[in-house]
This record gives structure tokens, C-alpha cells and sequence, in this order.
């Protein structure tokens, strides 16, 4: 029986000695016990290492020593132990206060200690310095906004000069005096100026869509007009690769809860795929149709085909698959990504699929169907089939001239009636003077600008229905928003298109 004791006796203290060697020999971790108090029982030598403080002199002293002031004064010590205590542990990240003042980021977990009888004996802190992988996610993070805020500014610059050489281009291309082979270098830069807006679209899309930053502005639509608006955007990319592209449409309207530019952008995108990894003189085809809930959009070519290991890889953010001619076709690697987000958004998927290399791919974009829209179809019809052709009084308010005269030249073959205005100070003189039905101000006007213009001209009598529409470089969420607050009928986003500008001037000015 002794004998029994003896071991008994010697197996607790072994058990003392193990759970000693253990506290002791964690030094990564500071692991503390406290009584049902928060007063400090024990404290290792990882927490003396890690909080500065030997055990002599921090027992018996309450835990919120190591906490920062502001959590003190929001009782977060208390609040860790009633958390502890009711669920049974509490996990925290935060800032602790080392024994010289110095502060350490922790990661660590407060368990209650419980005894047999369930009486709350005290509990354990444990904890880990996570100072360096703070500090490095933080220098992540600062380094990705910055990244992101060079790119919103870097889309911004590169937008403005685009704007003029698109009118201006669209002017040559359609001067009755100009000859073939101007017409020619007209439609090159034109092609090649259009690519640079996609590449300069597509990086500030990737950079929005990585922080959320894109919304959708829904309308009831048909596909039909967006697939054909895509079709259209896309032929001359089409014609320079010598491909035929194929349109198949159905009889019926598919009616789609859906934002049109945003819709287009997907497909633009995938026709431009199929065109660019495509042989010249290849085919590529555009069909639609309705499959019981679905509205099915499908673009496939005979193109250079995608490998079966490759196919769920290329709706990741930049990446390519390694090719010789599509290279110099020039790409970021985000379009795909940029596709299926908002494929996504509009609660719809795309999916890739091809037999292999050399033998074309197809991808279909699903996207939910709206029956419903039926009913509302004969007004929204109507939206659709806007007769052009009306002249308008226009008044243009835009500090950079070129922009300005060929806008203006633009709108002027389109048959209005325009005036230009170069200055913010000089629009309510003007717009007193010519009574226009529609104004378009551009955002950044030097002195007074494009926002404080629109409330001057709401607050002036007689002025408070005429449409206006914003020109801006920054097309996001929060633009929008200060244009509609600040009066603004509508927002658009540089390089401004003319048939989509046209088309918005006939629906504002038709009031
Ligand atoms: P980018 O075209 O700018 O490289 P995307 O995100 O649009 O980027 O496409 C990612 C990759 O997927 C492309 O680099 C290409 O390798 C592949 N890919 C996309 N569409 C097709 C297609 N229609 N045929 C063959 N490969 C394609």
C-alpha cells in the first residue's frame, strides 16, 4: 500500500514537473493563469520574454495591465473574461502594452478553467507576438491602395486625351472632302485607340472589382440589343482579323434585369477573345437563347483552342496561357476575370470549354431570365426603339477646346443645334442666351467647377427640369452619386461614345 502511495506521490510530481518543463520551455507563447478575478497566478517565461514583465512582479496584479488604455476605458479586460466565461473561450486579436510602455500586436485565446463541479476556478491566457505579420499585411494592404489609387488616377490621365482623338478621328472618317487612304489611317487610329481604352478600362475594372467598388446600374433590357451593340463594337476587330462572325438570335424578346454597358462589356470581351486567339480568316459565333430560367449567350471560334488543364486557370486575375501568336495580340490576362465577375454580379456564370488545342473554343455566359418583364415590354420596347433624328439646342460646357469643337462638330452632324462654352462662369450667361433643352458640363471646369455649375443652374429660375448630363474621366459609384446630388440627369464616362451620347440626348431632351 505504501509502496502504491510512494508511486502515486511521485507521479503527481512528475505530473507538476512536466506541466513546469512545459510553461517553461514554451517561449513563443506567453501563457498566463488568472483567478476568477483577472488577477495574474502564474506567468511563463514566454510571457516574461514577450511582455517585459518577470513573474516575481506581475502576480497578483490584474491582467488589464497589458492592456492599451483605450481598451481599458472600454472595459475589453472584463469583457474578454465574460466572453471566456459564457462560451467557454474568447479569441482575440489586438494591441497589448508591453512593461516599457512599447506596444505588441497579439493573437491569442483566454479559456475559462472550470472543476469538476462546473465552479469557475479562474483562467488561461495564451498569446503570440504578431506584431511582424500585422505590420507586413499592413504594408500589403497600403502598398495595394496605393496600387489601386495609381491606377484610378493612371486610367483617369490616360482617358482625357483619348476623348478628343476619338471625335476628331470620327470626323475625318466621316469628311465628305477627305480621301481614301486619310479615311484609312482614320479607321487604324481609331482601331488602335479603341484597344488602348479597353486595356485602360480593364485595369481600372480589376482594380474596383478587387475592392468591391463596382455597382450595377439594372434597367429592364433585351438581350437582342446588347448582344447586337456587342456585335457592332467588335466588327471592326473583326473585319481587320478577317474573321466572319455569325449573329443568331432568337424570334422571342429575352428580357434581362440588367445593366446594359456592363452586359455588352462581358461580351465585347469575349468576342474580342475569340478574335484575337483566332487565325485570321477564321469564324466566330454569337448565338442567344432561352433555356427554361436562363437567358444562354454563346461565343465560340475556330480558333487556337484551349488546353483542358489550362481551362479552369483563365478566369484567374493575369493569367495567360503561353502562345506565340496571340502574344502580340496584347493582353492583360484580366479580361476573362473581369467577364465572369460581372457575369457573377448579375447572378450568372460563364463557363469555358474547348476540345484541346487547335480545336476553337466556346464559352457561355448564363444569366438569370426575367419572365416577368414580359408584362412591362411594350414600354420598355418602346425605350428601345427611340426614333433618332430630333435637333436639339446643346450647350457644351468643356475647358479643353479640342474636346469641346469636336464634340460639338459632332453633335452638329448629328443635326442639333450647339454652342460652346469653355468656362464654368460662362454657362448661365450662355444657357440665358440660348435656352438650350440639354447641357453637357464636364466635372473638372477650372475656377468654378462641373458640380458647382449644375446647383447654380438648378437654384436659377427657369432652369430647374433642363437635362443635364456630367462629363468625368471617374465613372465610380461615388461619382455617380455626387453628380445626381449635385442635380445631374446623367453621368458619362470618357471616352464618350456618340451614338450612346445621342441616343441619351434624344430620351433627356424629349421633355
Ligand atoms: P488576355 O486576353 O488579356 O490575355 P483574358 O483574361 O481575356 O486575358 O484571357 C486569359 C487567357 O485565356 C488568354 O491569355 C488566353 O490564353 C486564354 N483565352 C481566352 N479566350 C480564349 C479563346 N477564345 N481562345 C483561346 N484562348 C483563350
Amino acid at each position: 500500500m505504501s509502496e502504491q502511495i510512494t508511486q502515486v506521490r511521485a507521479l503527481h510530481a512528475s505530473e507538476k514537473e512536466q506541466y513546469h518543463l512545459l510553461m517553461e520551455n514554451v517561449k513563443d507563447y506567453a501563457i498566463f493563469l488568472l483567478d476568477p478575478g483577472g488577477r495574474i497566478a502564474s506567468w511563463n517565461s514566454g510571457a516574461e520574454r514577450i511582455l517585459g514583465y518577470r513573474e516575481a512582479e506581475i502576480v497578483g496584479q490584474h491582467f488589464s495591465c497589458i492592456f492599451t488604455s483605450a481598451d481599458i476605458e472600454k472595459s475589453e479586460p472584463a469583457q474578454e473574461l465574460k466572453r471566456a466565461a459564457e462560451g467557454g473561450r474568447s479569441d482575440d486579436e489586438r494591441w497589448h502594452v508591453r512593461k516599457d510602455g512599447s506596444r505588441l500586436w497579439s493573437s491569442g485565446v483566454v479559456t475559462a478553467l472550470r472543476d469538476d463541479a462546473g465552479k469557475l476556478r479562474g483562467f488561461a491566457k495564451i498569446m503570440r507576438d504578431v506584431t511582424e505579420r500585422k505590420q507586413t499585411m499592413e504594408e500589403l494592404a497600403e502598398s495595394s491602395r496605393r496600387k489601386d489609387e495609381f491606377l484610378a488616377m493612371l486610367g483617369h490621365e490616360l482617358r482625357n486625351p483619348l476623348s478628343p482623338i476619338l471625335n476628331a478621328v470620327f470626323l475625318i472618317e466621316r469628311d465628305p472632302h477627305a480621301n481614301a487612304g486619310q479615311r484609312q489611317a482614320a479607321q487604324m487610329i481609331e482601331r488602335q485607340t479603341r484597344k488602348i481604352v479597353r486595356l485602360v478600362d480593364d485595369l481600372l475594372d480589376i482594380s474596383r472589382i478587387t475592392r468591391g467598388k463596382i455597382q450595377l446600374r439594372k434597367e429592364c433590357i433585351r438581350l437582342r440589343t446588347v448582344v447586337n451593340s456587342a456585335a457592332e463594337s467588335i466588327r471592326p476587330l473583326m473585319d481587320e482579323r478577317k474573321h466572319t462572325l455569325s449573329v443568331t438570335l432568337p424570334p422571342e424578346s429575352i428580357w434581362l434585369d440588367a445593366d446594359p454597358t456592363r452586359l455588352e462589356q462581358v461580351l465585347t470581351n469575349l468576342l474580342s477573345n475569340a478574335a484575337r486567339y483566332t487565325e485570321p480568316g477564321g469564324r466566330v459565333w454569337l448565338t442567344a437563347e432561352q433555356a427554361g430560367t436562363q437567358a444562354l449567350v454563346r461565343v465560340r471560334d475556330t480558333g487556337i483552342g484551349i488546353a483542358a488543364e489550362m481551362l479552369p486557370r483563365i478566369f484567374e486575375p493575369f493569367v495567360q496561357v503561353e502562345r506565340s501568336i496571340a502574344r502580340t495580340q496584347g493582353g492583360l490576362g484580366i479580361g476573362l476575370t473581369v467577364a465572369q465577375s460581372l457575369a457573377q454580379m448579375h447572378g450568372g456564370t460563364i463557363e469555358a470549354a474547348s476540345a484541346g488545342i487547335g480545336k476553337g473554343s466556346e464559352f457561355t455566359v448564363r444569366l438569370p431570365f426575367m419572365p416577368e418583364a414580359a408584362s412591362s415590354s411594350p414600354e420598355a420596347a418602346a425605350a428601345m426603339e427611340r426614333r433618332k433624328g430630333r435637333s436639339l439646342r446643346v450647350l457644351i460646357a468643356e475647358d479643353n477646346v479640342d474636346a469641346a469643337e469636336t464634340l460639338a462638330t459632332l453633335l452638329r452632324l448629328y443635326g442639333h443645334e450647339v454652342s460652346v462654352v469653355h468656362s464654368g462662369t460662362g454657362v448661365i450667361p450662355q444657357m440665358q442666351a440660348c435656352s438650350p433643352e440639354v447641357v453637357l458640363l464636364d466635372i473638372g471646369l477650372p475656377s468654378l467647377d462641373g458640380y458647382e455649375v449644375a446647383r447654380l443652374v438648378r437654384r436659377q429660375q427657369g432652369f430647374e427640369n433642363v437635362p443635364l448630363i456630367a462629363m468625368t474621366g471617374y465613372g465610380q459609384e461615388a461619382d455617380r452619386q455626387q453628380s445626381r446630388q449635385a442635380g445631374f440627369d446623367a453621368h458619362l464616362v470618357k471616352p464618350i461614345d456618340p451614338d450612346r451620347l445621342q441616343d441619351l440626348l434624344l430620351r433627356l431632351g424629349k421633355s
